[in-house]
């Protein structure tokens, strides 16, 4: 385990990135509409104002969400901190930089996940290497925007191989 362990959530180091950038529709998860990019109106500065009722609200989305802490890494590690509210001209980076980090951090987690099969040796090495430059690199905000088209599919080509080591049924959906 790394010591800044990068897959761990904390609210109190983001700028309330997923309350600005996702979007839900109302439903059995969420009271009201909300498109992708706007602020949600139960927001007041980086604070919920019905953080300690979301479910009885009609959040219960939100209960569920986990970013695993790429808010938080985003808004320390690429922006030192800032903030769209007091900076309105990072609002498109900080989104475009929340939603690589998402896509790093969801491999970071699948990555520590498959240290449970036995794999062969190379395989082991691989996985490790590519933990390492998901959770030592300082990342910015174009290298996340470019991680999809990149790093990413490397990574995914790698999961695909993992095949041999878990029985068919684990894939039958595909
Ligand atoms: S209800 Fe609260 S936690 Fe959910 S998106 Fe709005 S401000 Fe964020």
């Amino acid at each position: 385990m790394p010591e800044t362990d990068h897959l761990k959530t904390d609210c109190t180091k983001c700028a309330s990135l997923c309350c600005l950038a996702l979007a839900f529709d109302e439903g059995e998860d969420f009271a009201f509409d909300k498109n992708p990019g706007e602020p949600c109106r139960n927001l007041a500065g980086h604070s919920c104002t019905i953080h300690d009722r979301l479910a009885q609200e009609g959040f219960r989305g939100c209960v569920a969400y986990d970013c695993l802490g790429a808010g938080n890494r985003v808004v320390q590690e690429v922006f030192a901190g800032q903030s769209w509210q007091t900076d309105p001209r990072l609002v498109r980076p900080m989104m475009e930089a929340f939603s690589g980090m998402r896509e790093v951090h969801k491999r970071i987690d699948l990555l520590r996940a498959l240290e449970m099969l036995p794999i062969e040796p190379r395989d082991e090495q691989t996985r490790r290497d590519f933990l390492a430059r998901l959770e030592q690199h300082r990342w910015n905000g174009r290298e996340l925007n470019e991680f999809e088209a990149g790093l990413a599919l490397e990574i995914d080509i790698f999961f695909h191989g993992f095949r041999k080591y878990l029985p068919d049924a684990a894939f039958a959906r595909d």
